[in-house]
Order: structure tokens, then sequence, then C-alpha cells
């Protein structure tokens, strides 16, 4: 099955909106010492979607607490960001899957649509292959997917979410669930402060 991203601004608005309602679960709650959490977002200048894209992409949106002493942060799921990887999730997690599957799509060919070069291709797969299958959310997530099929990552789950029926929804969802390993505690069983 060929797949790519939805094309046109209004993709990347739309995960925009997903990660504004993830940011606003968090910004509702308050730091497990009693403080307030407040607006501390990191600064991105993420790469691969050959478009303009909205000017919130220029920040991950991320919480501090406002405690002296504590300055806990909390940062919630992205759709747009996978941790501190440049590219966007979406580019990351497409270009991985079009290297697999029984016709993978040369290196050279990839790099040229996507602008990332054979060494960073290289390191997501290697993400795919090794780090991703360890994450604790993996570890759980992948009971709840009701498939028999030989998992091949990221592609079999690019092809489960991805119907070409509503290319924008079914990345949406992809995305979505991946959120969980965009946050320390889904990816790795570190605890980060
Ligand atoms: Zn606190």
């Amino acid at each position: 099955m060929y797949h790519e991203l939805p094309r046109g601004a209004s993709f990347w608005r739309f995960l925009l909106s997903i990660d504004q309602d993830l940011a606003g679960t968090v910004r509702q709650k308050v730091c497990s010492c009693g403080g307030r959490l407040h607006q501390a977002d990191y600064p991105r200048k993420p790469r691969g979607s050959g478009e303009k894209l909205p000017p919130e992409y220029r920040y991950r949106f991320s919480f501090c607490c406002d405690r002296d002493g504590c300055r806990k942060r909390v940062t919630p799921p992205s759709v747009r960001f996978l941790g501190r990887k440049v590219y966007l999730a979406a580019v990351v997690v497409l270009v991985s899957a079009m290297r697999q599957g029984p016709t993978p799509r040369r290196v050279r060919e990839l790099s040229e649509l996507f602008g990332a070069d054979r060494r960073t291709i290289a390191r997501w797969q290697l993400f795919w292959r090794e780090q991703f299958p360890q994450s604790p959310f993996w570890k759980v997530a992948r009971g709840r997917l009701l498939t028999a099929t030989v998992m091949l990552l990221p592609r079999t789950l690019v092809d489960l979410f991805l119907r070409n029926e509503e290319p924008c929804q079914d990345w949406g969802r992809l995305l979505r669930f991946l959120s969980p390993i965009t946050t320390t505690s889904g990816l790795s069983s570190e605890v980060s402060g």
C-alpha cells in the first residue's frame, strides 16, 4: 500500500489543533507539589513538511511549575513533534515506513522528497527497530491492537491506521496513538525531572 502525507496547510493546522487539545488538558492540572503550571514552551524548528507551517510550529507546548524549589516540567504528548527529533513526527513515521515493505523506496528518493539525509533516515530506522519496541508505551499498546500480523515497525502501524479514506483523520489517529512516545515516560522507563 502506498501512503503519503495529506497536502496543504489544513493538515498541519489539524495536527496543531490536536496538540492544543492535549496541552489544554495539562494546563488544567496542578503540579504534584500543589503549584500552578505555567506555559513554558520549547522552541522548535521543525523540518520535512515541504510547506509553510503555522507559526505555532515554532514551539512544542510545555509547562513548568511556578513554585521555587520545584519548577517541575510537564510536557504534554504531541502529534507534531517526536521527542527531540528535528523532523516532524509524521515525516519520521512516513519515511521510516517507506523504507520497509515489499518495495522499499530508495533513500536517495526519500532524501530528495523530505530533505532528511542518509544518516538521519538510518537513525530513524534504528529508533523503530530497537528503541520503540522496548518502550513502556509499546509494551502495553501492542496488546490493544487486534492484529495477528507480524509487526514491521512502523510500516504495519501505518497500514493499520491509514485507510486512505480520510487521510487527515487517519494520520491524526495514528499520530495520536503514537503520541505517548513523544514524552519521556512513554518512551523510556527512566524517570527524568
Ligand atoms: Zn511543583
